[in-house]
């Protein structure tokens, strides 16, 4: 949108998730092209010229908009297996499908992620990709295209695995890179599609896929070319006691100290999971400013234990919320994470004052800004900042009745999305995306699981 035309929104609850959590119960934004030009208490300055569209958003409340920290999308394709396994278990069950994916899968399974999520208020994404077989063509392309058309900003974490079955790993020999060869990709990747620019659309960060799956040498020097290129790096880490147990006996030593040792810890990285840590394992993260994915309905269905997220934000460690892939979180939705993380969170140590419902706004909004390095630009309603916004309708029968907006946002039903501006550029319209048709990518998604199913089960 051109720098001089203004969009107005009157009449809602705004939680614009500041450094002081400012509230407005009734209060306007304004957005001027692409940016929060003003906002506050009561209705919009008079007199402001080019006003192209006035947005009477009674009975809504306006929010930054969602932010992914941690994905799978090709796992779009291979949602409902392995059901009822625990985090290794399920791996080594869906591996050799995993193993078979392409690019029109990959591409077809990445606008399905990106589709579910933008029509669930997400206005920046991520994917970490790690599955590349040999032959399988330019899957870091196709999802980067997804992710364009779909109209979210977006980081591609560009993964990449090497220690395959025959050096003690989890995946098949057949699914794993050579270091080399990883490392090449990996900076190709970025030269191609990283953008440093303030409000870029696109960026890059390295993320080797986890200490079961990659080699010490890929970790290490991974790691040394996100820092040659100036670029984030990303991983999973205590994930489960069985990877606890598997990086004891490998390294001698336990994720996070074997983390610090291959120079995983840093402001510069930010990492999936981490449910099993322990109190110095926190101190690290927070003495480097090291970010946390928590992913609470992922470690849910895994069984894999409760994220300490209390302990995380009071040490202050950089926090935000993740999907994670959907052939662990079948419903690929962000906004209900929200809900997911305030309950799950209250079961652990700290009880009924583990998280506020605000905290959980936080940590889908700006706590995912901060840990995709983009909380300067993102994740918060201030002037100046990236008009990413979400205009939640909160006036029908699910939420009409909760006393206070952002309580209904996130312990309610899932909430419908009225609006979602990128960049103040509206994709999504009471609860459809404006950019791509649902309902092709359905029946494409469809299609592609059926295909790779039946890849699969020719092996
Ligand atoms: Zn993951």
């Amino acid at each position: 949108m051109a720098a001089d035309r203004r969009i107005v929104i009157e009449n809602c609850a705004i939680a614009t998730v500041d450094a002081s959590d400012t509230e407005y119960p009734d209060g306007y934004l304004v957005i001027a092209g692409n940016r929060v030009e003003s906002l506050g208490p009561g209705r919009a300055p008079e007199g402001l010229e080019n006003v192209v569209r006035r947005i009477d958003a009674t009975g809504h409340l306006l929010t930054p908009g969602l932010v992914n920290t941690h994905h799978h999308y090709y796992q779009w394709i291979t949602r409902g297996l392995a059901t009822d396994h625990n985090l290794f278990d399920w791996l080594v069950a869906l591996y050799p499908t995993w193993a078979r994916i392409d690019e029109p899968m990959v591409y077809a399974a990445a606008r399905g992620s990106l589709a579910m999520m933008a029509r669930g208020g997400v206005t920046t994404a991520m994917d970490h990709h790690y599955v590349y077989p040999r032959g399988s063509g330019d899957l870091s392309g196709a999802i980067i295209r997804a992710a364009h058309e779909t109209g979210v900003r977006f980081t591609l974490a560009r993964g990449s695995m090497d220690r395959g079955e025959k050096d003690g790993g989890l995946p098949p020999d057949f699914a794993v890179e050579a270091l080399d060869d990883a490392l090449a990709a990996t900076e190709e990747t970025v030269r191609r599609h990283h953008d440093a620019s303030f409000g870029a659309m696109t960026q890059v960060a390295v993320a080797p896929c986890s200490p079961f799956s990659v080699s010490t040498e890929l970790m290490r020097e991974g790691a040394e070319l996100a820092r040659r290129l100036g670029v984030r790096l990303h991983t999973h880490g205590s994930e489960t006691v069985e990877e606890e147990k598997f990086c004891h006996e490998l390294f001698g030593m336990g994720p996070t100290d074997y983390f610090e040792s291959t120079g995983w810890l840093g402001e510069d990285v930010w990492m999936a999971h981490c449910v099993h840590m322990n109190d110095s394992d926190i101190t690290a993260f927070a003495r480097t400013g090291t970010g946390v994915a928590h992913c609470p309905s992922s470690n849910a269905r895994l069984a894999a234990g409760i994220a300490r997220v209390p302990d995380l934000l009071a040490a202050g460690v950089p926090v935000g919320l993740g999907v994670d892939g959907t052939a662990s979180n079948e419903s690929g939705e962000l906004h209900t994470e929200l809900r997911n993380a305030l309950l799950i969170n209250r079961l652990g140590a700290h009880k009924e004052a583990a998280l506020t419902a605000r905290q959980a706004l936080r940590l889908g909004t700006y706590g995912g800004a901060q840990v995709l390095g983009r909380a300067a630009e993102t994740g918060s309603l201030e002037p100046g900042k990236l008009a990413d916004l979400v205009l939640w309708k909160l006036d029908t029968l699910a939420h009409a009745s909760i006393a206070d907006p952002v309580t209904a946002l996130v312990l309610g039903a899932a909430a419908p999305v009225t609006a979602s501006f990128v960049n103040g550029e509206q994709i999504v319209a009471d609860g459809r995306l404006l950019t791509v048709d649902e309902d092709e990518i359905a029946r494409a998604t469809r299609d592609e699981a059926r295909r790779l199913a039946r890849i699969a089960a020719r092996d």
